[in-house]
């Protein structure tokens, strides 16, 4: 089948320039980037489309190639080298890999509060450099686990050079230097953004903030990082956490309560249950509204009475009496 023209699909002209192309690849890989449109496969499919594309633009040689045949599979592979949906190998990710925000621009990621040192690059006529033909930013944020399964609000504080109003970015007025910026002919605005957290996030996930790049024109991404929880641990969606139950629960079975994320949920124990054992709770895990509703899952721990008394003693030698077998009976014996 036939791939689609990579100049159209980056939505530049046939005669942009590197600079250009790659920009425009920026732009569109963070836009539909999987990580910020966590399970919407048509973004995916564009996202693999801008990426395919921008690997035979990037690529003088395949770019002439294409240019003189219209063959998006470079001189030496003949046929379409990188079919949708396949994706193209050796595609950098355009948050600079590894998943984290870029480094070529730092903010530190202190919970709450964000500072950015935007000004390299940032002025009028662009320093050269990979970051600066960008009008995007992004950020690192650590979020309560309890934020990253529920979903919640994180207010940050951004500060981002803008154009000084004064004396609209010429750094004069009136035949001096522009009282509000000194002359320099932008201000640090210092803005309160809230960030709305989708439920289901993770470690990773990257959540856009339109509008709030390094001008008005970029988006601000924002790469969040989720505390671990002292109890609930999480696997995807689902929700693991462990139990502690009485000798007699366990063996008698009982009703109790079980914590889960949405609050304890009243779960029944059947008799002889066993540690170690793994019950579910359907439906109890994260609900990220993206995907099936994930499990919660709790696992079972016998918990032991603290004293041994001679009653106890007694009982326990009863109790061992109930076995009707070795309970290690069908274990190996060693390598
Ligand atoms: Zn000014």
């Amino acid at each position: 089948m036939a791939t689609k023209d990579p100049y159209a699909v980056l939505g530049v002209d046939r005669k942009a320039a590197e600079a250009e192309i790659k920009k425009a690849y920026r732009r569109l890989a963070r836009k539909f980037h999987p990580d910020v449109n966590a399970g919407d496969a048509a973004a995916k499919r564009k996202f693999q489309e801008i990426a395919a594309a921008y690997e035979v633009l990037k690529d003088p040689k395949r770019r002439k190639h294409f240019d003189l045949t219209g063959d998006t599979g470079g001189p030496h592979e003949p046929g379409a080298a990188h079919p949708p949906g396949a994706g193209p190998s050796g595609v950098g990710s355009p948050f600079g890999g590894a998943a984290r925000g870029p480094s070529n621009f730092r903010w530190s990621g202190d919970f709450g509060d964000l500072f950015s040192d935007l000004f390299s690059g940032a002025r009028a006529g662009n320093a050269p450099g990979f970051a600066d033909d960008d009008d995007d930013a992004a950020a690192e944020i650590t979020i309560p686990f309890r934020d990253a399964v529920l979903g919640g609000t994180i207010a940050l504080q951004v500060r981002s050079p803008r154009r000084c109003p004064r004396c609209n970015g010429s750094g004069r007025t009136g035949g001096a230097a522009c009282p509000a910026c000194h002359g320099a002919g932008e201000i640090v605005s210092k803005e309160r953004l809230s960030v709305r957290i989708p439920p289901g996030v993770a470690t990773g996930s990257k959540v856009r903030v339109p509008g709030k790049g390094r001008s008005e024109k970029g988006d601000l991404y924002v790469a969040l990082t989720v505390v671990p929880h002292p109890y609930f641990s999480r696997e995807g969606d689902d929700i693991l956490a462990e139990v502690p139950v009485t000798v007699s629960e366990a063996y008698l079975g009982a009703e109790i309560d079980v914590p889960t994320i949405h609050g304890p949920v009243r779960a029944r124990i059947p008799s002889g249950t066993a540690g170690g054992q793994r019950f579910r709770l359907k439906g109890y895990g994260v609900r990220s509204g993206r995907a099936a509703d994930g499990d919660h899952y709790y696992r079972v721990t016998i918990a032991m009475p603290a004293l041994a008394t001679d009653e106890g003693r007694d009982l326990a030698g009863k109790f061992a009496a109930l076995y009707e077998r070795d309970p290690r009976a069908d274990l190996p014996r060693g390598l």
